[in-house]
């Protein structure tokens, strides 16, 4: 919290935080908790997730994105078009360009970080992930990013014995859990059948498709994390 705190510092310049951070919080105090590692896990239940990959599928910008975007809205407000280009490190004219430089920013981390690449997948593109019409709830956040109750990703955690899915004989990837295991087929397959072949990705940007997906998602993940996890801490 002091990073944020002396950040914010940096980039409001003379403002004075007593007031001016209060603002700033509180007008956008839910995204900048939900750009925070405990909320997104609270949130998801998700299983050592990176935070990147949270934040993609979220479209919750990173918070030093953020709060950049906050103090140069600020400052351009206010005409001062000197203190807009400081905090972004090039001139921005308007409301437009400041959110464009934040998202090609933002673009840039997503291309050179190597977490999250399951979910870079989905969402390689991130100003198109922030103009698309899409709730993640937790178990379509487990699909996207891997980080579920999948035996796969449980043995990685050292949590089950084996990777494998023992009904069908065959590694347990998310892919395999969601949309073909034998062993869930009774309770998800009305969700599979509405779904059919079609790929993930393009059911995540076809609106009518993307809710069997959702309620797929959520009974896989609500079934295994009670096959497996009753009394397992999902963080450590
Ligand atoms: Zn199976």
């Amino acid at each position: 919290m002091c990073f944020e705190y002396s950040f914010l510092g940096d980039v409001l310049g003379e403002v004075s935080l007593s007031s001016f951070s209060f603002v700033v919080f509180s007008s956008s105090f839910s995204c900048l908790l939900f750009a925070n590692f405990s909320a997104f896990w609270h949130f998801f239940g998700a299983y050592r997730t990176p935070v990147e990959a949270l934040q993609v599928a979220s479209a919750v910008p990173p918070m030093h994105l953020q709060v950049k975007k906050l103090g140069a809205m600020y400052w351009l407000k206010r005409g001062n078009q000197q203190r807009v280009s400081q905090i972004l490190h090039q001139e921005a004219e308007n409301k437009s360009e400041i959110i464009s430089i934040i998202v090609n920013a933002w673009q840039e981390l997503w291309e050179e970080t190597k977490k999250g690449r399951r979910c870079f997948g989905f969402f390689p593109d991130i100003e198109e992930r922030m103009g698309m019409e899409l709730e993640i709830t937790g178990g379509l956040m487990h699909y996207l990013t891997g980080h579920g109750p999948y035996r796969q990703k449980l043995h990685q955690m050292k949590i089950v014995e084996d990777n494998m899915c023992h009904i069908c004989g065959v590694v347990a990837t998310p892919e395999h859990i969601v949309l073909r295991c034998m062993e869930t087929r009774n309770i998800v397959w009305e969700e599979r059948q509405l779904l059919g072949e079609t790929p993930v990705t393009e059911v995540l940007r076809t609106p009518e498709l993307v809710t069997a997906l959702r309620e797929l998602t959520h009974k896989v993940s609500n079934y295994y994390k009670r096959k497996y996890l009753n009394g397992v801490d999902r963080r450590v």
